[in-house]
């Protein structure tokens, strides 16, 4: 209590401190903060590791990694996007919003079970698409960028661990890949005074709303984990850890844990939990004792891509390091994709990620009979105008529709093209569809999409 303002502000005779409080400082301590001396972040939600992630469930592709780290004496925090509110429930008739209430409340059991507590919600509604820039979209980008750069501010943590941003057949979803596109976008500017000013603003006022008084925050790593159905592709990408040591505090395998925890997820595997504890602990092994295999992302402490996560990271804060791109667009007439394979080019390229594995060629798998849509982007970077022209092939039983296939283009003017290819019902299971453009006789670009038909799987 500031006395001294008190007294100069009052004529009257006081005649306790007591009554002066209740009479004369509650009015002046509504409008002006006193002044306590400066109060360091939050120690409770200080994370050395935050986990950033789409859905309730999807911990479950490092929470024995995350078990054996609780052991070992790290801090652990999650931030879910979404509450997993599309999707069945095996459970009871909640759905919608009311689903995802209940599937807060699994994961936050599922958590608490390992031993983590401060768990986060953000504001995003469940997407089930294949497009990254679909859920990017639904969650207002801007938005929910400012909602992550908010949680890594508050949490601090010296790594970020997220869904590997790219396509891939298997990692289909596009809230998981969303959800690693802000946590990358988080880790490259949550330490930047000029990002998000206010969330940094120190209170002026005791009701104060507005100013968060937060500090900037640079992670010191961030590392990613895929479900893509073909893991091979990320041999060596980062370090890998085994599942099958026994955790000292639970007397069990961390692989055990895991799968104990994942027994929370009634609403989405209500039969195959139940079948689960009926296998016999060897066919459980089976099912939960693979390693964990984490990709490297980027560090700003050194240590090597197949190292310990740790490896470099001090108690030290580091300061604020900002992205450089690595590589730049062509300067030439080129014909790339669009949508969220093209995406992901100049993602890789502002991130300086270029390093980050990718499919070998570009894919997707999409149900039989459906229709593929392929994004394209046809560019003249060159100094002189362009005529283009654009041909596509496919497998013989699949129909290619109409498409703009001429294109006059100035200097630097870019025009999108959409092809949309029917797949047949039966019969074939994989397909190429090639897409060639032409300028002056020459070629100037192709491009190859990969295509697997099969049942089940999300929209594109
Ligand atoms: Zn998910």
């Amino acid at each position: 209590m500031d006395i001294r303002l008190i007294s100069r502000t009052s004529t009257m005779k006081i005649p306790s401190r007591t009554l002066l409080v209740s009479l004369l400082v509650m009015p002046l301590a509504a409008q002006v903060l006193k002044p306590t001396p400066a109060l360091p972040p939050d120690n409770r939600l200080k994370a050395d590791i935050l986990l950033v992630v789409a859905h309730p469930d999807d911990e479950t592709g490092v929470s024995a990694y995350l078990a054996k780290l609780l052991d070992q004496h790290k801090r652990i925090e999650v931030v879910y996007l979404t509450h997993g509110e599309a999707g069945h429930n095996n459970m009871g008739p909640e759905r919608g919003i009311s689903l995802g209430a209940v599937r807060e409340t699994e994961v936050r059991h599922s958590l608490a079970s390992l031993g983590i507590d401060n768990v986060w919600f953000l504001d995003g509604r469940d997407t089930p698409s294949q497009n990254v820039l679909q859920s990017l979209g639904s969650w207002h980008h801007g938005l929910a960028l400012e909602e992550v750069v908010r949680m890594v501010r508050l949490t601090r943590p010296e790594v970020i661990i997220t869904w590997l941003p790219g396509f891939f057949i298997g990692e289909n979803h596009g809230d998981h890949q969303a959800s690693s596109v802000l946590a990358t976008e988080a880790f490259d500017t949550a330490g930047d005074p000029a990002i998000f000013p206010a969330q940094l603003a120190a209170a002026t006022k005791i009701n104060e709303t507005l100013l968060e008084g937060l500090r900037p925050w640079q992670p010191k790593k961030i590392y990613y984990f895929s479900d893509a159905q073909e893991q091979d592709q990320f041999k060596d990408s980062g370090p890998t850890y085994v599942t099958t040591e026994i955790s000292p505090s639970h007397n069990l395998p961390y692989w055990r844990l895991a799968m104990d925890a994942f027994s929370f997820h009634l609403t989405q595997y209500r039969d195959y939990i139940e079948g689960l504890s009926k296998k016999k602990p060897e066919e459980q092994k089976s099912d939960w004792g693979d390693p964990v295999g984490l990709i490297f992302g980027k560090s700003l402490v050194g240590g090597s891509r197949t190292g310990d996560v740790f490896e470099g990271v001090t108690p030290a804060p580091i300061p604020f390091a900002r992205a450089i791109p690595s590589g730049e667009e062509p300067a030439h007439a080129s014909l790339e994709l669009a949508g969220p394979w093209g995406f992901y080019d100049v993602f890789r390229r502002e991130h300086a990620l270029t390093q980050l594995p990718k499919a070998a060629i570009p894919e997707i798998a999409i149900n039989h009979g459906q229709t593929l849509q392929i994004p394209l982007v046809v560019r003249n970077n060159s100094p002189a105008p362009q005529t283009i022209t654009l041909s596509v092939t496919a497998p013989q039983t699949w129909t290619v529709a109409d498409y703009t296939s001429s294109f006059s283009l100035a200097p630097g003017e870019l025009s999108p093209v959409l092809v949309q290819v029917a797949t047949p019902a039966t019969d074939t299971n994989t397909g190429q569809v090639k897409c060639r453009a032409e300028s002056r006789q020459q070629a100037i670009g192709e491009v190859e999409l990969h295509v697997k038909l099969r049942a089940g799987g999300l929209p594109q």
